[in-house]
């Protein structure tokens, strides 16, 4: 079924109808159209850290709230830091990051058992991972790049869903949001070195291109590791969508460098 696509004007954003469908969540993953920001973020940016006013980033998150039907006051977000450290937030953590400064720092996944708590987590390539537990009603959002790819922070998000609200993986669907493609996600030995390590099936992950070059396929290695945690095949979404190859929806780090605008996902109980 993959993502859907919804353009409101200028405004374009995605969900994912496995999860709407189930009316008890709301999903969102942003794009670059927009948005009030310019120069180099011009559009929708929705990272604080960029070269950006804060004004334009309050603003770009207002239109894409309303537009989805999330007040800004429920986004909580953390310091995102290519680790493997979930946190699990509740009503009180409504506004941090966004509305108000974040003390969730060291912090890469969001769970939630409360609603109107509306995760929020940051992209410019990496990969979005979206949870929902339809049985016990709670949800996990987490980013993972490479490095959390290799730590495994799928898994971990699993783990605290089940530790804190008895979440069994088969009664979980889940999302791969917009992220860097294969081809376009070169990277040296280095990195290869580390997947080896973390994942035995790691050839399958990987095409060598010589000179210590390869490309490597994260969306795949974090729906292996969503199977390989216990998720169904069947209850896994694939946006199938790169932030690279497509330069007029998405900002890209890979493509645009560390000033690049900030993409989010959103996901929140209703
Ligand atoms: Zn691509």
């Amino acid at each position: 079924m993959g993502f859907s696509r919804h353009d409101r004007g200028d405004l374009v954003y995605f969900t994912i109808p496995a999860f709407e469908n189930t009316g008890l969540v709301k999903s969102c993953f942003s794009t670059r159209c927009g948005g009030v920001s310019n120069g180099i973020v011009k559009g929708l940016n929705l990272g604080f850290s960029r070269p950006d006013s804060r004004s334009n980033v309050i603003e770009n998150f207002s239109i894409l709230c309303n537009a989805i039907g999330i007040k800004i006051e429920n986004l909580v977000s953390s310091h995102q830091v290519h680790g493997k450290n979930i946190r699990r937030v509740t009503k009180e953590d409504r506004g941090k990051g966004i509305l108000r400064s974040s003390d969730i720092k060291d912090t890469d996944g969001l769970i939630t058992d409360h609603k109107d708590v509306a995760l929020t987590t940051f992209y410019g390539d990496c990969v979005p991972l979206f949870f929902l537990d339809t049985q016990k009603e709670c949800i996990g959002l987490s980013h993972s790049g490479w490095k959390g790819t290799v730590s495994g922070i799928g898994r971990e998000t699993l783990m605290e869903m089940t530790g804190y609200y008895g979440t069994e993986p088969g009664d979980v669907i889940a999302a791969i949001g917009p992220s860097i493609c294969r081809d376009c996600y070169e990277v040296d030995r280095p990195v290869i070195e580390k997947f080896k390590g973390a994942f035995p099936y790691w050839r399958d992950l990987v095409v060598p291109r010589g000179k210590g070059k390869y490309l490597l396929d994260l969306q795949q290695a974090n729906r292996r590791l969503l199977l390989d945690a216990g998720i169904p095949e069947k209850n896994i979404t694939d946006s199938g969508l790169c932030t690279r190859c497509n330069e007029n929806l998405f900002y890209s780090y890979r493509r645009e460098g560390s000033n690049v605008g900030s993409l989010a996902a959103i996901l929140q109980l209703i």
